[in-house]
């Protein structure tokens, strides 16, 4: 049980060379396959494929819209605590950056996720540093059971865990996972990571497969495209997402793909992924994985993120704030990063509105057992 042994496989294969040695035949034979298979996303996503991104963007509008239609789900994080005790050189709640720690207690969280209610969305994103001993699993337990009131699906975006503490988010009214790898280069992952719990490649590695495991409803994983090669990572991301769809075939796998944005520290991106390489990125994701979730967070400008809705994407969020207790509280908070479009919940459904896209609050409604089925 580990994506580990794949990509070490794959770890070991000149990928830049064989990047570089597609021709633009060998995309179109990919193009015109009915399934493709890895050999395939890796013409999509080589150098060659960069002229046909047109054709790619035709056929993966279609397969979106035969495996999705035209909704689009919305969600919003919510982050519950900044204390960390990881020294994630890339991030702005790094123990060593000296910042404000905070952290909701239940009834500030009680009435951020009721002004979160009110906005209409169902779907919540909570987030968390990594500091058990503030905000571990039974702190997480506690949120949980406040934000059910108001919320049917609320994924976490916390540490890694063990199986068994899945099972008691999902006990507690988690139904998604969410967990980035961060880089797949596992040498740089060492430097990025240069102390504290997260520092373990193999455990984080290992984390969503055991959140499939736990019974998670939904999986999402991504690199974030900077830190490392982005090429790589983006690569790897779509590898390790087609390890899970094939294994866990009753979880819904989604790939988020972020790109750097300016945070509290001072860590500069070593490779950029510019828009026109995000847009490659997904467009080989979605046909490589017809059936795969694609979220775009508000890392991105309002203008891109409406430029690329019909390439694949599948969930976005809208009204945030990366800064804890950031979506009632007036005073001076600093976020986890900047975002790049601040626009409200009504602002975004305006823009899929007017884009001719659906946007939906709630997918589904968990099945309560002692309902009687009528036939
Ligand atoms: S990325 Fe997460 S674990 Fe790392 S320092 Fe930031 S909050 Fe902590």
């Amino acid at each position: 049980m580990s994506f580990y042994p794949v990509m070490t496989e794959y770890a070991s294969v000149p990928l830049t060379e064989k990047f570089a040695a597609v021709t633009e035949d060998d995309v179109r034979r990919s193009l015109n396959k009915m399934t493709a298979d890895v050999d395939d996303f890796i013409n999509f996503m080589s150098p060659a494929a960069v002229p046909l991104l047109e054709e790619m963007a035709q056929k993966a509008n279609r397969l979106t819209e035969q495996n999705f239609g035209k909704a689009i789900q919305l969600f919003t994080p919510l982050y519950l605590s900044n204390f960390c005790t990881n020294h994630c050189v890339y991030c702005g709640f790094n123990c060593k950056n000296k910042i404000p720690r905070e952290q909701l207690t239940m009834e500030e969280l009680d009435v951020e996720g009721k002004a979160i209610a009110a906005t209409g969305l169902k779907h919540l994103l909570i987030l968390t540093g990594e500091a058990p001993a503030k905000a571990g699993v039974d702190f997480l337990e506690d949120s949980l059971n406040v934000l059910r009131k108001y919320f049917p699906s609320v994924s976490i975006e916390v540490f890694a865990m063990d199986e068994d503490e899945y099972v008691r988010m999902v006990a507690a009214g988690a139904d998604g996972l969410t967990m980035f790898q961060e880089t797949y280069n596992e040498e740089l992952y060492a430097t990025l990571h240069p102390k504290g719990p997260k520092k373990d490649y193999r455990y984080r590695l290992d984390a969503p497969e055991r959140g499939c495991l736990a019974g998670m409803r939904v999986v999402t994983i991504g690199a974030l495209l900077g830190l490392g090669d982005w090429h790589r990572d983006a690569f790897f991301t779509g590898l390790h997402a087609a390890y899970l769809m094939h294994k866990y075939p009753e979880v819904d796998i989604s790939v988020s793909p972020p790109r750097m944005r300016p945070h509290a520290g001072e860590y500069e991106p070593v490779s950029i992924a510019e828009d026109k390489d995000l847009v490659q990125y997904m467009l080989a994701l979605r046909l490589f994985l017809p059936r795969l979730g694609i979220t775009v967070s508000t890392r991105e400008s309002p203008e891109f993120r409406e430029k690329i809705l019909p390439l694949g994407v599948t969930k976005i969020s809208a009204g945030v704030s990366t800064a804890v207790g950031g979506h009632t509280q007036e005073n001076e908070h600093v976020g986890q990063f900047e975002i790049a479009d601040s626009r409200s919940v009504p602002e975004v459904c305006e823009m899929l509105n007017r884009c001719g896209y659906q946007p939906v609050y709630k997918d589904w409604e968990p099945i309560k057992l002692d309902t009687k089925v009528h036939a």
